[in-house]
Parts: structure tokens; C-alpha cells; sequence
């Protein structure tokens, strides 16, 4: 192996940028060259990619996003997209690929596999929803992003005894708002995995302020079927009857853009360095992720397609610990 690139797809997600690092330095510590393509998946059809060394990774560990950028690439899903890709990723003589990014990201990155061009995923989307890594690169800050909004919220809804229903990112996994609603010692979680109608959440809110609490937090996934919307329509039409009244807040992209916490830091360059040994093994069409504290990689041809499952047991103590 001479010569090898990196990309970053889909949404982007704090530390990124880390796992660009380890990819770019451990290559070269490999003695490879390191491309980085722009623009996701667009980029390895279009040619736009540039060879980077050390000091074009460094003073980047530490900022939010990703200096490659990334887009959405509905070309990719063709099979004519994907043929242009394999023919400019060729031209350039890139050998390998490592792929950063989600679901979506990845079932790309399984179509090129099967196409016979060597891949290596890592496993990065704040939604935690990817099929073998516990945990991906970007959940741990906008996680910490969100509960800083909910600990203000409550301040403010101590005072003036309201509710409030805090929105957070999840299309279709509540990991990030369960994980919100417990550190945030939410009254109720409203999550895809475990739906609550809005009469219920008014009935958790009541029965909190009968306990003797100040505030009523309410966290959403806007992927849930009770979302934002419907859960604000309830109680703007209930509320005489409820006797106070929900504010809703949708923190929506300043989810994604903090700069990456230490967990993140590190599992994004221990990610990233994992990328690189896999395709010195000659291991190719694998996700790189991390399970049980250990750097694993798992056949991208398991993880596409499939979904991660939230623990049932902290979907129960969250409700226990919110009386
Ligand atoms: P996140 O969930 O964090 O937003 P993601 O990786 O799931 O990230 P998507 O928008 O779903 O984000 O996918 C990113 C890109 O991956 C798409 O724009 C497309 O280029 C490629 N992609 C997605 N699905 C497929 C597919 N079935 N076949 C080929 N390429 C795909």
C-alpha cells in the first residue's frame, strides 16, 4: 500500500476533525500517502482531494466540524455514481478508502466494498445509531451541549414554575435524549423507543409539581411520533385546564457544532488510528468502533441495515429516578 485517502460524510459531528488526525498521521507513519477528499462522497466523484501532511492536521484536535467538509450525496446512491467514484479514486491510484461517518455514510461505504475497493468505516454520528461501536464519535459533546441548555432551563423554570419541553436531534434513535433526560433529571422522555402521548406527559408534569418540584422538564427526540409540534399543540390547547404552560425549545444544529470534549477526542483518534492498522492487516470492509473499551472492527455487510437497540434497563430508570 502506497497511497491512501480519507472522507468525511453525512452530518457532521464533534471530533471528526481528530479522527482526520489519526487517519493522516498514522498513515504517514505507515509511510502512505494521505489524501483527504472534500465534500463526503462528492468529492471522491468529482477528484476534489489533496494530499495532506502532519502540519495540515495540526491545531484541528480540538475545533468542531471537519476541515474536509462534508455533503450529502445523492449521486453516491447510483450505481453510475459509484462507477465514476471507483474510476476517479483509480485515476488518482488511491488504494484504500477510510469512510467517517453514520449509517447512511456507511451503507456507501458497503456498496464500494462490494464494488471490490478496499474500505474502512469509522464510526461516527451523533445520533449513536451505527450497528457495532457502543458509542460514536460526536455523541459525548452534543450530549454535553444538550444537557448545558437543560441545567439552564431548569434554572429559569424553578423560577417562574413552567414547563419545558427541550427537543433534541435523533431521527429515529432516542439515545441522545435519554441520555439528556437522565443527566439532566428530566420528568419525562419522550423517545421513538418509548412513544408517551401527550396526556401523559401532562399527567408526569402534574403529578411532579404534586411532589413538590419547581420545574417540569420534558425531553423530546425529534424523531418520536409525539414530537415538538404535537406535544406544544396539546398543551397550548390544555392549558387552562393544566393550569401552566410548556415552552418548547429546539436546540437543532447547536447540537453539532461544539468543539469536541476529551471522550470524544480520544475515542476519534484511537478510531482513527484503528482505521489504519485494519488496512495494514489487509482488513478490509469493516467498520472501526469501539466495544467494551476495546478498539473492534465488525464486517460493514452486519452493520448495514441495521440498528442499534437502546438498553430497555435505562429507559426504566429514568422514569424511576424522575419521582
Ligand atoms: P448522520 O446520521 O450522522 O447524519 P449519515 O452518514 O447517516 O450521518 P446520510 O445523510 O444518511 O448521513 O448519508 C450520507 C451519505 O452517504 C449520503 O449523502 C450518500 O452519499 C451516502 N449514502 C447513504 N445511503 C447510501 C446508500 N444506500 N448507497 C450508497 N450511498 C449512500
Amino acid at each position: 500500500m502506497k497511497r491512501i485517502a480519507v472522507l468525511t460524510s453525512g452530518g457532521d459531528a464533534p471530533g471528526m476533525n481528530a479522527a482526520i488526525r489519526a487517519v493522516v498521521r498514522s498513515g504517514l507513519n505507515q509511510g502512505w500517502e494521505v489524501y483527504g477528499i472534500k465534500q463526503g462522497f462528492q468529492g471522491s466523484i468529482l477528484g476534489q482531494m489533496l494530499l495532506m501532511g502532519a502540519r495540515d492536521v495540526g491545531g484541528i484536535i480540538q475545533q468542531g466540524g471537519t476541515i474536509l467538509g462534508s455533503a450529502r450525496c445523492p449521486e453516491f446512491r447510483t450505481v453510475e455514481g459509484r462507477n465514476q467514484a471507483l474510476r476517479t479514486l483509480n485515476q488518482h491510484e488511491i488504494e484504500a478508502l477510510v469512510v467517517i461517518g453514520g449509517n447512511g455514510s456507511q451503507t456507501g461505504s458497503y456498496e464500494l466494498h462490494k464494488m471490490g475497493f478496499p474500505v474502512v468505516g469509522i464510526a461516527s454520528t451523533i445520533d449513536n445509531d451505527l450497528y457495532g461501536s457502543e458509542i460514536t464519535i460526536g455523541v459525548d459533546t452534543a450530549l454535553n451541549i444538550a444537557l448545558e441548555a437543560i441545567d439552564r432551563l431548569k434554572v429559569t423554570a424553578s423560577s417562574h414554575e413552567r414547563a419545558f419541553l427541550i427537543e433534541v436531534m435523533g431521527r429515529s434513535c432516542g439515545y441522545l435524549a435519554l441520555m439528556a433526560g437522565i443527566a439532566g433529571g428530566a420528568e419525562a422522555i419522550v423517545i421513538p423507543e418509548a412513544e408517551m402521548p401527550p396526556d401523559r406527559v401532562a399527567d408526569e408534569i402534574q403529578a411532579a409539581y404534586q411532589r413538590g418540584k419547581a420545574h417540569g422538564i420534558v425531553v423530546v427526540a425529534e424523531g418520536a411520533h409525539y414530537n415538538a409540534e404535537k406535544l406544544a399543540q396539546y398543551f397550548g390547547e390544555h392549558e387552562e385546564q393544566l393550569g401552566f404552560d410548556l415552552r418548547v425549545t429546539k436546540l437543532g444544529h447547536v447540537q453539532r457544532g461544539g468543539a469536541p470534549l476529551a471522550f470524544d477526542r480520544v475515542l476519534a483518534t484511537r478510531l482513527g488510528a484503528g482505521a489504519v492498522d485494519a488496512l495494514a492487516r489487509g482488513e478490509y470492509g469493516v467498520l472501526v468502533g469501539l466495544n467494551t473499551n476495546q478498539v473492534t472492527t465488525t464486517p460493514l455487510e452486519e452493520v448495514v441495515g441495521r440498528h442499534k437497540v437502546l438498553n430497555p434497563e435505562l429507559i426504566e430508570l429514568a422514569a424511576i429516578l424522575a419521582k
